[in-house]
């Protein structure tokens, strides 16, 4: 699983996409753009129309060789290791 934002799709937000493999990643990158109606939104929508399949074509080979190369995300978030180890460090008799 790898997550990047809806900005590092070509998007306008930081809403995450996820996805297993590029087309998953895809389509929900799509379902997400869909899904909102914000102009910022609807102007990307646009641009892709307008782009027709040269540009899409070109999108295809520059995102997934970034979706390819970004690193593997675990379901859970990562967890941050508390600083508050070392206060307890009472020498055994
Ligand atoms: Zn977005």
């Amino acid at each position: 699983m790898k997550n990047t934002t809806c900005k590092e799709m070509g998007g306008c937000c930081d809403a995450v996409i996820t996805g297993n493999t590029a087309e998953e990643w895809k389509t929900n990158g799509h379902t997400h753009l869909n899904s909102m109606t914000d102009e910022a939104h609807v102007a990307v929508k646009k641009g892709m129309e307008e782009g027709g399949p040269e540009a899409a074509a070109k999108w295809e080979a520059e995102n997934v060789a970034k979706f390819s190369s970004a690193p593997e995300a675990d379901a859970a978030p990562v967890e941050e290791t508390p600083e508050a180890d070392e206060a307890d460090e009472t020498p055994a008799v």
